[in-house]
């Protein structure tokens, strides 16, 4: 199965194109939202540090200590937005075919070709089950949830994570912000403070209290997709997908709570379960040989064989669900 590429599309080194190896949005509204997070990041760093608890607690360890936990944070958030920004969400590759073509014998495949498999019309190429086309990217998404403008990019399997932990750090430097101001200025109502910076750490309480609500609302209406897989999308559409559950968003080998969990580190995923995840192959992966013998697992187009659905567990505890036929319809001569 042969797909044109969009010539519309430009090949350039840095953007979100079939041929980009650095993956960046050059939508202006997204650029200009993203550098305001960042400036509201390091605003934040300047009004706790500067102004309040510097004056505060001085150079004394507690001085020192709320400083670097609070830098650790802001820091932690600007590397997750980033990795969120300039990470693939899953776009879907121009050579991206249906597995069971990979899977096919030879013989099967004019057959296979000729069924109807879903094509997007923007794109012009094979579109998985679980993708979206996103009209700012310009590409279809794997478990595309939203296109987020604050990280300037949409929200995939590929991002998922360092767009949670994004949300999550502000909570985090929201909420930290709030509880220092309040120990700070609450003796306020009953003796005259200093009101150096008080403009500053007005603007400060504002910035909290609207981030740290809105992060709140988007955690909570995130811990649905996480523990469902259903994204903001598949809900809009009323669909629900096939998942691998809470670690197709953290990946890794094990199901426990870890460390790299909380941290924007590379998302890892087993090779075993990687087609299933994305739910394509690629073109140049399928490497069937004239007399290899293939067990074909597409219940689509099995004749009208009736299938059975077995649980297979793969390395790492994973488990998928494949479609085999029957054992009775199968006969021995
Ligand atoms: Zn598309
Ligand atoms: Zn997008």
């Amino acid at each position: 199965m042969r797909y044109e590429y969009d010539q519309r599309r430009r090949p350039s080194k840095c953007g979100t194109g079939f041929r980009s190896s650095i993956w960046l949005n050059w939508d202006c509204c997204g650029l200009v939202c993203a550098a305001i997070s960042w400036f509201l990041i390091a605003y934040a760093e300047y009004v706790v540090v500067g102004i309040v608890l510097f004056p505060w607690m001085g150079t004394s360890f507690f001085g020192v200590l709320h400083t670097c936990i609070f830098s650790l944070l802001c820091f932690l958030a600007l590397v997750s937005h980033g990795k969120a920004m300039m990470t693939d969400p899953g776009s879907v590759p121009d050579d991206a075919i249906p597995i069971p073509l990979k899977y096919a014998p030879r013989e099967e495949l004019n057959r296979l070709e000729e069924q109807r498999y879903r094509t997007c019309r923007r794109c012009k190429i094979y579109k998985p089950a679980r993708a979206h086309h996103c009209s700012i990217c310009e590409r279809c998404v794997v478990k595309m949830d939203h296109h987020c403008p604050w990280v300037n990019n949409c929200v995939g399997l590929g991002n998922h994570k360092f767009f949670l932990l994004f949300v999550f750090y502000v909570f985090l430097l929201a909420t930290y912000a709030m509880v220092l101001v309040v120990i700070r200025y609450s003796h306020c109502m009953n003796e005259t403070c200093a009101t150096t910076g008080a403009v500053h750490v007005i603007c400060l309480c504002l910035e909290s209290v609207l981030f740290g609500l809105f992060t709140m609302c988007m955690m909570c209406d995130q811990y649905s997709v996480i523990t469902t897989g259903t994204t903001q999308i598949d809900r809009l559409k009323g669909e629900t997908s096939e998942n691998l559950g809470i670690r197709e968003v953290f990946g890794g080998m094990s199901n426990k709570i870890s460390l790299h969990w909380f941290l924007p580190v590379n998302i890892a995923f087993p090779e075993s379960v990687k087609e299933q995840l994305l739910g394509y192959a690629l073109e140049s992966t399928r490497t069937i040989e004239e007399d290899e013998e293939v067990a074909f697992l597409d219940p689509s187009v099995n004749d009208g064989a009736e299938t059975t659905t077995e649980k297979v567990i793969l390395e790492g505890g994973w488990s998928v669900e494949k479609h085999v036929p029957k054992q009775e319809d199968i006969h021995v001569v």
